[in-house]
C-alpha cells in the first residue's frame, strides 16, 4: 500500500523549501521595516466565527469549508481566511484599548474545499495586514502598497493593482437597486448561483465567472455615480495617495470580492505568467466587521496574498538557484581514521557558524565528490591518511577549482575570512 497527500495539499520537500523560506523571510522583515506585528491565531475555530465574520451568502460559508463536529460535539472549521480570525482575537484581546492602530500581519495555512488547479490547493497559503483603528484613506493606501514592496523584493514584475469602491451600508442600497434594475429582464438567462445572488446580495453578480452569465448580462452602471459624499471623498483621498506613491492602478468597477464584510475600497493585484489563476492577492476595507464580533464600532482594512502563485511567480520570472540551499564545505574523508576527524571537524566548524556536511557512508572519493556537489558546497576539505599526518586538509573551491592546503587548527578562521 502506497499513501499520497490528499487531494489538493502538496508537500513542501527540502528541495522547494528554500523558496519558501526566501518568500517568508522576505514578508517578515517588510512587515517590521513597515511597523507591523505578526499575530498567529488558531489554525481552527468556531463555526461562527467564520459565518458571521465572512458571511452567509459567500462561497467560502457556502461551499468551501472544512467543518466538522469535534469529540465535545462543537462544530469546528479550518480556517479558510485570516481575516476573521484576527478580528476575533482584536476583540477578544480588547486591542481597542490600546494605542491605535493596531498593525498585524500573519503568515500561515488556510483551508477551502475547492476543485485543485494549477496555483489552488485546499491547503494553500496567504501571508496577509491588518489595520484596525483608521478610519481614513491612509490605511487603505499603506495596506495597498506593502504587498507590492514584497513583491518588488522577490522579483515578481508586472504586478496590476485593480481598485474599487463598494461604497457603505448609506449608500449601497441604492445601487442594489439599480443592479437589480439592470439584470431583472435577464434574471432567467443568469446561471444557478446569480438566481439566488439577486435577492440576497446583487453586488456578487457583478464578479461572477460564468460564461453563461458573461454573454447574456448587459454592462451594469459603475458604482461611483451611486456613492456617498463621504464614500466618494475616501476613494479620491485615496487615489491622491497611491498617485503620490507612484502607483498605478486599474479603476475596476466589477471587482466586488467574494466576501461580505468590505466596505468601501476593494482591491486586487493581477500578476501575468502564472496562468489561469491570475489573481495573487487582494483585499479590501471592512469597517463594520468589528462590531460583527461584539465589539465597539472600529473600522479596519486588510489584504491577503497567495504564497502558492508567489513562488510561481517567482519561478516564472527568476533563476531558482538562487534560493537552493547551499553550504560552506563538505569534508571528504578517505579511510576510518579521517572519516572520525572529518565528524569531530564538523562539528568544530558548525560551533564557528560555519555550514559543514561529512560523509556518512563511507562511500569513495568520487561518490562523495558528487554528492558535495548536489549539496552546493561552496568549497570541499578533503582529508586522507597523508593530510592526517600532517595535521592539514586540501581545501577546493568549487566555483574556481584551485585548491591549498590548511592547517586543521586555522581552516575555521579561514573560512570566516573567505565570506
Ligand atoms: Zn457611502
Ligand atoms: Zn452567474
Amino acid at each position: 500500500m502506497e499513501y499520497s497527500a490528499p487531494r489538493g495539499t502538496q508537500d513542501i520537500t527540502p528541495d522547494e523549501s528554500g523558496i519558501w523560506q526566501y518568500l517568508e523571510a522576505t514578508v517578515r522583515e517588510t512587515m517590521a521595516r513597515c511597523g507591523y506585528g505578526e499575530i498567529r491565531t488558531p489554525i481552527f475555530e468556531h463555526t461562527e466565527v467564520f459565518e458571521r465574520g465572512v458571511g452567509t451568502t459567500t462561497d467560502i460559508v457556502e461551499k468551501e469549508m472544512y467543518t466538522f463536529r469535534d469529540r465535545g460535539d462543537r462544530s469546528i472549521t479550518l480556517r479558510p481566511e485570516g481575516t476573521a480570525p484576527v478580528i476575533r482575537a482584536y476583540v477578544e484581546h480588547r486591542m481597542a484599548a490600546r494605542p491605535q492602530p493596531a498593525k498585524m500581519y500573519y503568515i500561515g495555512p488556510m483551508f477551502r474545499y475547492e476543485r485543485p488547479q494549477a496555483g489552488r490547493f485546499r491547503q494553500f497559503h496567504q501571508f496577509g495586514m491588518e489595520v484596525v483603528g483608521v478610519p481614513g484613506p491612509a490605511a487603505d493606501a499603506e495596506v495597498i502598497a506593502t504587498p507590492l514592496e514584497v513583491f518588488r523584493a522577490l522579483g515578481i514584475r508586472d504586478v496590476v493593482v485593480n481598485l474599487n469602491s463598494i461604497g457603505c451600508p448609506v449608500c449601497r442600497g441604492a445601487y442594489r437597486e439599480a443592479l437589480r434594475q439592470v439584470y431583472q429582464p435577464v434574471l432567467a438567462e443568469l446561471c444557478p448561483s446569480c438566481q439566488g445572488r439577486y435577492d440576497r446580495n446583487p453586488l456578487r453578480l457583478l464578479d461572477c465567472k460564468s460564461e453563461q452569465c458573461r454573454a447574456s448580462v448587459p454592462e451594469p452602471p459603475p458604482i461611483f455615480g451611486y456613492l456617498c459624499p463621504e464614500c466618494a471623498s475616501h476613494f479620491a483621498e485615496l487615489r491622491l495617495l497611491l498617485d503620490g506613491l507612484g502607483i498605478e492602478y486599474v479603476i475596476n468597477s466589477r471587482l466586488v470580492r467574494g466576501l461580505d464584510y468590505y466596505t468601501r475600497t476593494t482591491f486586487e493585484y493581477n500578476v501575468g505568467g502564472i496562468g489561469s489563476q491570475d489573481a495573487i492577492g487582494g483585499g479590501g476595507r471592512y469597517d463594520g466587521l468589528v462590531e460583527q464580533f461584539g465589539g465597539q464600532s472600529v473600522p479596519g482594512v486588510g489584504v491577503a496574498c497567495g504564497m502558492e502563485r508567489c513562488v510561481l511567480a517567482m519561478k516564472a520570472e527568476a533563476d531558482d538557484s538562487r534560493f537552493a540551499r547551499g553550504i560552506t564545505v563538505y569534508l571528504v574523508s578517505l579511510g576510518d581514521a579521517a572519516r572520525a576527524k572529518a565528524f569531530e571537524l564538523a562539528f568544530d566548524l558548525r560551533a564557528h557558524g560555519i555550514s559543514a556536511d561529512f560523509d556518512m557512508i563511507g562511500r569513495g572519493l568520487k561518490a562523495q565528490m558528487r554528492y558535495a556537489d548536489k549539496l552546493s558546497a561552496r568549497y570541499v576539505a578533503i582529508i586522507g591518511d597523508d593530510e592526517l599526518e600532517r595535521g592539514a586538509v586540501a581545501l577546493k573551491d568549487m566555483a574556481s577549482g584551485s585548491q591549498q592546503d590548511v592547517p586543521i587548527a586555522q581552516l575555521a578562521t579561514q573560512l570566516l575570512n573567505n565570506r
